[in-house]
């Protein structure tokens, strides 16, 4: 077994020390964030990932936090960096944690003299094509600079998803890994009870019925970054290209739902990511679309449909709220409750959320905003300090008394809800559904938006918006 160090607390690293340390390895967990790691001694989750509390009770015995890069580094025969690549304003990913971290690795080397043992560092966090092979000269620059051995790189993408980050991680469809080659075999056989799936699952995380073992990619660090960009802009391009098909929808009078389950059957397209909505959100799509398209103006090379999917969702989340206007072009005064707040369900992460956008522009046209989230309510009211709202305890207190609503997540909370009775709390009924998730047709009169599924507004039939507006209790 070995000793690992893992870089960055965020929910990548703490899935990946979890699950390392699961398979045996003892792992110190390393961040520059004081208080995060006090918390997670203490044994408090700083974010909301399921399954994750107990995987950590579980292996505890074999976790150490620290801020310290000396004590992290000094046995380490593995190096996992797990920082965060965030977007700067130009959309290019920010790297100063990466250098930062790296600068910090290569200070200990200096600071401990190691002659012949040095770790393999393995770079999970996202980042442009090049920055790799860029860090392996770094390493050997290094060593050449004090006769000393180099750290070798490899290159692993993460593709763990929020919400199902242990079972993504536990049974993978593939490891990527990209590097020299003594380097990517000594990676390569950390992960081999994954790669033959031979471990014995946690009780909590059972190993999926169907579940295949995972095919191991071997290549160059330029393939295996771009392998992490080009999947995250194919999963962005079919999203925006289903709710391009879904504005369509609306105008011809087509269903998205029944058009995107039909197209998917064929398995050459396949279901997945073909929901119509208010768009992706989230700290991964955004960010890793905008990044592959910068790679490409570095080298003279347009990419517009990259640059399409980008556009289309930005367009969604204003498409979402000309619905709210239509019915209710006078927003002054009045009570909109926000249904989800986090980015997508299963998770707390509000990064990039199109509730915040929801929220932001209510609070623009005087509207007062009620938001409520199953369980991203406490990180909001730390990260979202600059928006006003009210919070309510659950979804039918924040329809109490509201003039409209926005289901900005598919919580399947939001989605077992009674809708006909819980409508009848509201004020005005209003209801925008941005993730197509309330059964229709629904049995208490209201305004019912949904995405590529509803006709136009003038197709919307008096009677009925009449009985919406009626107020609460007739
Ligand atoms: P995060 O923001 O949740 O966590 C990053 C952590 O790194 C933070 O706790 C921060 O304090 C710490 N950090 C920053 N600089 C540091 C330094 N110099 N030394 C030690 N710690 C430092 O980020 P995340 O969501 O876990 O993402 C990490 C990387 O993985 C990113 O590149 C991201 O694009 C990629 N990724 C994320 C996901 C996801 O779903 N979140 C999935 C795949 C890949």
């Amino acid at each position: 077994m070995s000793n690992i160090t893992v870089v960055g607390a965020g929910y990548v690293g703490l899935g990946t020390a979890a699950l390392l340390a699961y398979l045996g390895h003892t792992v110190s967990i390393l961040d520059v964030d004081a208080h995060k790691i006090a918390q997670l001694e203490a044994g408090n989750l700083p974010l909301y990932e399921p399954g994750l509390r107990e995987l950590l009770a579980q292996v505890s015995h074999r976790l150490r936090w620290t801020t310290s890069y000396t004590e992290a580094t000094a046995h380490a025969d593995f190096i996992f960096i797990c920082v965060g690549t965030p977007p700067l304003q130009s959309g290019q990913p920010d790297l100063a944690p990466l250098e930062q971290a790296t600068d910090s690795i290569m200070a200990h080397l200096e600071d401990q003299s190691l002659e012949t043992r040095r770790p393999t560092v393995v770079l999970k966090s996202t980042v442009p094509i090049g920055t790799g092979a860029r860090l392996g000269q770094l390493f050997e620059n290094y060593a050449a600079r004090t006769c000393t051995r180099a750290c070798p790189v490899v290159s692993n993408p993460e593709f763990l998803r929020e919400g199902s980050a242990l079972s993504d991680s536990l049974y993978p469809d593939r490891i990527v890994l990209g590097g020299p080659g003594e380097a990517l075999e000594r990676v390569q056989a950390l992960y081999q009870p994954l790669i033959a799936q031979s471990f014995v699952p946690p009780p909590h995380l059972p190993r999926p019925k169907h579940c295949l073992p995972p095919t191991v990619v071997r290549t160059t660090h330029a393939s295996a970054e771009m392998i992490k960009y080009a999947a995250n802009a194919f999963l962005a391009l079919k999203i925006s290209f289903a709710n391009e098909l879904a504005g369509l929808s609306e105008r011809v009078g087509a269903d998205i739902e029944e058009v995107t389950h039909g197209m998917g059957l064929d398995r050459r397209i396949g279901t997945q990511f073909l929901s119509a909505g208010a768009g992706w959100g989230g700290s991964c799509l955004g960010k890793d679309t905008r990044a592959l398209l910068h790679t490409g103006l570095d080298c003279g090379y347009e990419m517009p449909i990259v640059r399409a999917a980008l556009q289309i969702n930005l367009r969604q989340r204003r498409v979402v709220f000309e619905k709210l206007l239509r019915h209710l072009p006078q927003l002054e005064g009045k009570r909109v409750a926000v249904l989800g707040l986090a980015f997508k369900p299963d998770t707390d992460d509000l990064r990039d959320a199109p509730a915040h956008d929801f929220m932001l522009w209510l609070e623009q046209h005087g509207a007062s905003v009620v938001a409520y989230d199953p369980v991203a309510m406490g990180r909001a009211r730390t990260e979202w300090g600059h928006l006003r709202y009210l919070e309510a305890p659950d979804a039918l207190a924040a329809l109490e008394g509201a003039d409209a609503v926005i289901i900005a997540t598919e919580w399947d909370e939001f989605r077992a809800l009674d809708w006909n009775n819980a409508l009848r709390r509201m004020r005005t009924r209003v209801l925008i559904d941005a993730r197509n998730i309330v059964p229709t047709p629904l049995e208490t009169p209201a305004i019912l938006e949904q995405i590529g599924r509803t006709a136009l507004p003038q197709s919307v039939p008096e009677s009925v918006l009449e009985s919406a507006f009626l107020e609460r209790g007739s």
